[in-house]
Parts: structure tokens; sequence; C-alpha cells
């Protein structure tokens, strides 16, 4: 039997999209839904796959296929090709199972030639009519499959229409659109150096060839690969018959949308023209009516198209964006689809359909993509003024969130610009812990080097704020206060704007909207709490931060990263003389000066949280990021204590390591100077007992080491730990339950999991080392060159932003697997980044997690992914 190609429209159903693409399998469906569809074909997206194999040329039993249901279309019409009475004419147009700009669109009013609009013109009895749509196709023709410019045609229509004085299209009669036919014609002839194809099917195999080839242009696959689309096999074509918009003031066009893509109201959306042609509603050269005007001018029809929008709706369960044209008083359905919306509507339509008994709990639930719920968060730019804005670069897309404010190179210059109530955005080669000042008073963060997991951007993430990372393309100068763009210079104080979700950084200021939590999202939200599985808490390391994200939902707190505490500045100095101290006496007086610090920081963080989990990290960083850089930081600092400046600078140059993250850091700190840990273990449980006299209430710490690579490493750190939380309960004469548990971040860690979990009481998984060591990427530099393995196909997904499953995973399968072999009730989480990225977090499930952590401003994304996750 050989392979059938062609599908008729009552052939096909809403199920085939993978072989008759979104457009036909819709088309079908709609057929066979008994809507007024204009009969059609399509041809499938294998037809295009093959089309491709055989050198770009139509076989001939295709071209057998498309003449049967061509005559089956004559038939169906009443209609025929190049008829002098009644001729058939057909638009064609593209559609792959996903939609895909970038590909050929469409050709409308294919089948007109010198002899056929002659019949049109006595059928339709408007002569006028018949040529504008002459040349309309000529137009569409010319451009979409001979690549013509348009600008050719729109001059003589324009040169036309000053010859007669006229200012819109319809004030020209048919004869003097039968003389832009023949202009355009001439056009087509000089382009393309043949006269315009007469015969139909000449035309129609040219635009089917037009609309398979338009599969491989540079624009559409930019845009599969942009968005990982690499299954589809090609485009399916759709060949259907004529219907008129442009018939006089009884015709028309529009599209509708079932429900408000705005805000989700349950109406028709949607603008319509009378008198027109698909291609002038969008084009925008006349300004549409809103489609509440179809009421007024046509009830009938407005009835009819409501009624069609509802059966589609309950049909898809789903807001469609209908495509309909009105010919003479009788309407017609062109086109249905899943509906666009923004995060607010997709919430509002997902909870009306289900409180309207058409869609489930889970299916609602489904319905949202976790990241459009970034757009809820944060303030976003006003889409219209993005458009007018003026690009200057794009980086990476590291914090959600809309900024703009002046350029300010230092975070001394944004402190001086916040003072004086002007907003800024801090523009840095990279951050480092010395510039969290800044970074909290900026409106923004931009920086040119670093990745997703860079400093800049996971304490952006931390803070709410937004940030534009690693945009390589432009040029920091932070010593000349200077940033180098392609196309220009800036200086600190001129006005920029980030576009966090996006990585789009703009010229000048741009408008705001603000969106608003509550409504439909709070039920929504309660619904993601009966469905999920795995608890969401957040990585926070202030008491403003665990608010944030209790507000956002998060049931506890997975790390509390304790460095970022001691870069305020009430302890800095104190922390410096710690890290400096020649003795453990001299370490021992820092380290009394920090400890009420310290306890008051937990204690905070306690009264925030209550009794819900808290997992306290120890100092994790090598001592040098806390060191002063500038040379009148380090004498100030050299004033305060018994060392010379050159003494000072030695010290800190000792400090100094070529691998520091794979260095002095984590648990081999509290190795080296146990007192540290201690400290921190007294200050955790101090502020907890303290705690629970106050508050009357159950508190168990969590205590959690970091960077182990061997089970001794924990047992040693254990045993400091618990000696010094001993003391503690004998001082107070009161005790408490708490645990210790470490991080899983070093893969050695992971293939011993075995006998490290003999010693912890949870393993949270550290994905953001464990990533950058499994697989030898540094977190901060390799951002320069991972685009490019994505661009080449080498890896698929940032790995420090979606969860390498293959070899990273494996280390936290074989963890778990070894962990919960020797503690079946081991509690397991994970902290990295990757806990607030929804396909992560979908494996995360798959492998048992117990629970999943991230910043306070992903906890809403994390809650709804994992909801699905468990679907
Ligand atoms: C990690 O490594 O994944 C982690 C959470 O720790 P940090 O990012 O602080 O190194
Ligand atoms: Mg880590």
């Amino acid at each position: 039997m050989t392979e059938k190609y062609v599908y008729d429209f009552n052939e096909g159903k809403k199920e085939m999209k993978e072989l008759l693409g979104g457009k036909g399998a819709n088309l079908a469906e709609m057929t066979n839904l008994l809507l007024p569809v204009p009969p059609g074909f399509t041809l499938t997206t294998e037809s295009c796959n093959r089309f491709f194999n055989e050198n770009k040329k139509i076989w001939s039993s295709l071209e057998e296929e498309i003449n049967i249901h061509l005559k089956a279309l004559e038939q169906a019409t009443g209609k025929k090709f190049s008829d002098l009475e009644n001729p058939l004419l057909v638009s064609v147009r593209s559609g792959a199972a996903q939609s895909m700009p970038g590909m050929m669109d469409t050709i409308l009013n294919l089948g007109l030639n010198d002899h056929s609009v002659i019949g049109l013109a006595k059928n339709t009895a408007d002569e006028r009519f018949a040529y504008d749509s002459y040349r309309r196709f000529i137009q569409m023709f010319s451009d979409v499959v001979m690549e013509i410019p348009k600008t050719r045609f729109e001059s003589i229509l324009e040169n036309k229409k000053a010859e007669k004085g006229v200012e819109l299209d319809k004030e020209l009669s048919g004869d003097d659109l039968k003389s832009v036919v023949e202009a355009y014609k001439k056009v087509y002839l000089e382009e393309v150096k043949e006269d315009f194809p007469q015969d139909p099917m000449v035309q129609l195999e040219l635009a089917i060839k037009a609309v398979f080839t338009s599969w491989n242009n540079p624009r559409a696959i930019f845009y599969r690969n942009m968005h990982e689309i690499s299954t589809l096999i090609g485009t399916a074509v759709n060949i259907q018959a004529m219907v008129f918009g442009n018939k006089g003031e009884t015709s028309g066009t529009g599209v509708t949308f079932t429900r408000n893509p705005v805000n989700g109201n349950n109406k028709l959306f949607g603008e319509f023209l009378l008198n027109a042609q698909g291609e002038d509603v969008v084009a925008g050269i006349r300004t549409p009516n809103d489609i509440a005007v179809l009421n007024d001018l046509m009830p009938e029809i407005y009835n009819l198209l409501e009624t069609a929008a509802n059966t589609l709706e309950d049909h898809y369960k789903d807001m469609q964006d209908i495509e309909f044209t009105i010919e003479k008083d009788k309407l017609f359905l062109l086109q249905t689809r899943s509906g666009k919306r923004t995060a607010q509507a997709a919430i509002n339509i997902a909870v009306d359909l289900y409180n309207e008994g058409k869609i489930t709990k889970e299916e609602a639930l489904l319905r949202i993509k976790p990241q459009q719920l970034e757009q809820l968060l944060h303030p976003n730019f006003d889409e219209k003024a993005v458009d007018q804005a003026t690009i200057l670069a794009k980086g990476l897309a590291a914090s959600p969130g809309a900024a703009s404010g002046i350029i300010c190179f230092t975070p001394e210059s944004v402190e001086i610009a916040f003072e004086k109530g002007i907003k800024s955005i801090l523009v840095r080669q990279e951050t480092s812990p010395e510039d969290i000042s800044g970074m909290v008073k900026a409106e923004g963060i931009l920086t040119a080097r670093g990745g997703m997991t860079s400093h800049a951007a996971v304490v952006a993430r931390g803070m709410g704020k937004c940030c534009v990372a690693g945009c390589s393309e432009l040029k920091v100068n932070e010593v000349e206060k200077r940033v180098k763009y392609n196309g220009g210079i800036l200086y600190e104080g001129d006005l920029i704007s980030l576009d966090g979700a996006s990585g789009m950084v703009y010229l000048g200021e741009i408008e705001k909207s603000k969106a608003t939590l509550g409504g439909k999202y709070d039920q929504l939200m309660e619904w993601v709490d009966e469905v999920k599985a795995m608890a969401v808490r957040t990585n926070a390391d202030t008491p403003e931060d665990a608010k944030q994200a209790l507000e956002f939902g998060a049931e506890g707190i997975g790390l509390v990263r304790t460095e970022h505490m001691f870069f305020k500045e009430d302890r800095i100095s104190s922390v410096r003389r710690m890290i400096l101290a020649d003795s453990v006496e001299e370490r021992m007086r820092a380290l009394n000066e920090i400890l009420p610090i310290q306890k008051n920081d937990f204690y905070q963080i306690y009264q925030v949280m209550g009794e819900l989990p808290v997992t306290i990290r120890l100092l994790d960083p090598p001592l040098h990021e806390f060191m002063p850089v500038k040379e009148e930081d380090i004498s100030r600092l050299a004033a305060t204590m018994s060392f010379s400046l050159a003494a000072l600078k030695e010290r800190i140059e000792d400090l100094h390591e070529v691998n520091p993250m794979l260095g002095h850091r984590g648990v081999r700190l509290g190795i080296t100077y146990p007192e540290i840990s201690r400290m921190q273990a007294r200050a955790i449980m101090e502020a907890a007992l303290e705690f629970k006299a106050d508050r009357n209430c159950e508190i168990q710490p969590e205590i959690m080491i970091p960077l182990i690579s061997d089970v001794k490493e924990l047992t040693y750190i254990k045993a400091e730990i618990e000696d010094e939380i001993k003391k503690v309960f004998t001082e107070k004469g009161e005790t408490l339950s708490y645990h210790v548990g470490t991080m899983i971040e070093v893969p050695r860690a992971a293939l011993t999991a075995d006998k490290i979990a003999e010693e912890a009481d949870f393993f949270s998984f550290g994905t953001n080392d464990l990533t950058q060591m499994g697989f030898g990427f540094s977190r901060d530099d390799s951002g320069k060159f991972i685009s490019e393995y994505m661009d080449k196909g080498i890896l698929e997904n940032g790995p420090f932003d979606t969860i390498d499953q293959e070899g990273i995973g494996q280390l936290v399968e074989i963890a778990i697997e070894k962990g919960r072999r020797i503690k079946p009730n081991l509690k397991v989480g994970i902290c990295g980044e990757h806990g607030g990225d929804p396909a992560s977090i979908e494996f995360f499930q798959k492998l048992g997690f117990s629970y999943i952590s991230c910043s306070p401003y992903r906890v809403p994304i994390a809650r709804l992914a994992a909801a699905q996750a468990a679907i």
C-alpha cells in the first residue's frame, strides 16, 4: 500500500498534531464538530520530511494525492480552478506540530489568474473586489514564495493612490486596481525573469514547495534551536477553500480569545475589521474594532461566534484563540488553538475551569508553567514601552524582575545615589561579597562575567532582586567608570534598564506595571499543597528573606549560609581578626566578640520561622573572601590590629589560594579551626534554648556541615560540635534535641554515602558544588564557554541551571540509595540552585527527596513544580 500523505479535514482529529500539524489537526477537529470550517485538506509533516529527502522535489504519488483531494474540494465547493464563472480559490498555510514563528505563514487567494479574476468579478458582481484580491495574491505570492521585497509593491499602490488623490485602498476603483495588477506582474517579471504563473496547479506546487522549504529557513532553525525543539520532522501544509472577509460591509475578519488572555475574565476578547482580509488585522494599517462592537453591528453573527467559542472551549477544555471570517453575513472559522496568556490569566482561567466543572484540580495545576509565576512576583516592564526601547546587550537572565536606574560602578556610588533617593543599577565586572551593601541598595545588578550560580546571580535571586549576569558583550571598566557596548559608551550616572527575566539590557528608563498576588492564586496554591509530596523550604540568611519566603509558602529553611552574616558591618572587623589571629587565644577573643552577634542572628531567624525546621550551615567559603582588597581598607584594618601594614599584607597574601573553590573551605576550615565551628554551634544552641524558653515552643535546630568528602571529617567535626553543645546544655541546665547532617556536594561523598549516613542525621545535596566538581566546570568561570557548548549541541541545558540527570544525577541517586540502605528514613534534601528549577524538581521527586530548598522568590515556582511532579 502506498503511504498516505494527504488528509481531508474530515479525516483527521486533534490527536494527530504530529502528523497534521497543530493547525491541520484543529481544522480537522473543528470540521468533525460540524463547526463552519471552509473545506480543505492537509499535506502531512511526513510529506515535508520526504520532500527534503527527495532533493526538494514533489514525487508523483503525492501529486496524484493532491489532485484527488483538489477534485473533492472542487466538488464540495461547487467551484473549479481557473473557472471563468465560479473559480475555486484557496489559502495555503504552514503548520508544524508546535507553533513556530519564522516559517512561511500564509498565501491567500491562490488560484487567481488573468482568467479566473474575470470569473470572480462576474460571480461576485464586484470587479473592484476581484482585482483587489488578485493584486493581494500577486504581492503575497511574490513575497513569500519568491522573496521579492514588499516595498516594490507597496510603492506602486501608494503611487496609484496619490495619482487618484485618495487616501485609502478601498477608494481605488476596479480599473485602478486592474492597472495595479499589471504593474505588479511587471515587477514579478523583472525580479523572477518569468511571467507570473497563470496555471493554478503551478501556483499551488510553488506555494507548497515554499512552505516545505521554509521549515529549514534560518529563522525557523534559530527558533527551534532556541526552544530546543529537535524532535519534529517538518511542517504540514494546509490548503483550504477561500472565504472572503473583503466583500463589503457585511463581511469581515478577526481574531477572538474565548477568555481575556491578560486577566482571564470569562468574556470574548478580540478584534475584527469589516471589509478586510486576514492580513489587514495584523498589519496594523487600519485600527481594528473591539469584538464587543460586533455584537452591536451583527448581533446574530456575534451570537454564533460566542456559541462556537463555547463549543470549542468545552471541547478542548481550555481557552482558545480563534481566527474567523465573515463572508456576506456568514461566519466561518479558520483556526483554533490554545491561547497564549499572562501568568495572572493562566491562574484565573485554570481555577475558573475547575470551578465550572470542566477540568480536575490536577489538570488545573498542570495548566500553569511554574516559571510563569515569576511574572507575578516581580514588577514587569510595560510591554509596549519595551518594544520601543533601545537594546544595549543581552546577558543571562539570572534573577527575574525589571529595574531601571543610573549606572553605578561601585557599591559606594550606589549608596550615595541611594541616600539621595536616586535609583541605581550596580554594574560590575563581577560581584563579590564585599559588594553586598551596594547590591542591597541597587535596583538591579548587571555583571559582565559569571554564570547562573555566580555570586551576583545567587545573591540577587536570594534578595528577589533583578539581575542580568555574564553579559559579556559589555566591556565594563570600573576604574575609568565607563561601559562599552556595541554602539557606544555609557558613563556613571547614565540611565539603563534591566529585564532579569529575559536578560535584556536597555538604554534609559522603561515604564513598569506592578503585578500583585492574591485572588485565585491563593486557591491554586491550596491545591498545590494538597497534591505535592516533597516539602519546599527556602535558602535564607536573614529574617527578611525568611519572612518573604514564608509569605510565599516556604515550609522551613533548607540552608542558612552563615558566611553572608559575617560580612555585616557590625562584625566584619572581628571576623577579620579571627581569621588573621596568630594564636588560638587571639582567635578566641575575636570569636567571643562574634558569638553574641551570631546568636542574635539565629534568634531572629527562629523568631520568624517558629517551629518550622531551620538548617544552619557552618562557615563554608575560603577565608580570603573576607579580607579587604582596597589599600585604604587594609590600612584601616592594620590600625585596629597588632600588625604593621606590611605584615598584614603578607598575611593576606598567605591566605591567597590558586584554586580557592577546591581549597581551604567548608569542613576543612572546621578541621583546622574547630573553635570556629564550636562558636557557631554554641550560637545556634544558645539562641534555640532562649527561643524555646521565650516562646515555649519546640524547636529542633539542624546543623549542617559543608563539603564533606570522607566520613572521618564528619566524625571529627561532629565530636567537636557535640562537645560544645554538651557544655551549653550543662551551663544552661537545659537540653534540646537537634540534628547534625551534612551536605553531599563532593563526588567522593556521594560515592561513600553509606559510610557518611552512619554519622549524618540528614543529607542535603549541594548540587552547585556537586556539578562543579562532577563536571570539573568552575561555577564562576564556565559561563564563558557553556553557551558555546549549548549552541554546538554538546550540552542540552546549562548544568548549573538544570541538573544533569545522566551524570550528576547518578551521583545523587547513588548517594540516596547508599544512605537509605543504612538509614531507611534518612531525610534527603537539596539546597543547590537546582532546588528552584522545575525540570530538576521533577527528577528529585522521582529520586524520593524529602524536601527541596530554593531562594525565597522561587518558592512559589518550586511548590507548583513539586505538585506537578507528584501528579
Ligand atoms: C551548593 O554547593 O549547591 C550549595 C548549596 O552551597 P554553596 O552554593 O553555598 O556552595
Ligand atoms: Mg556548596
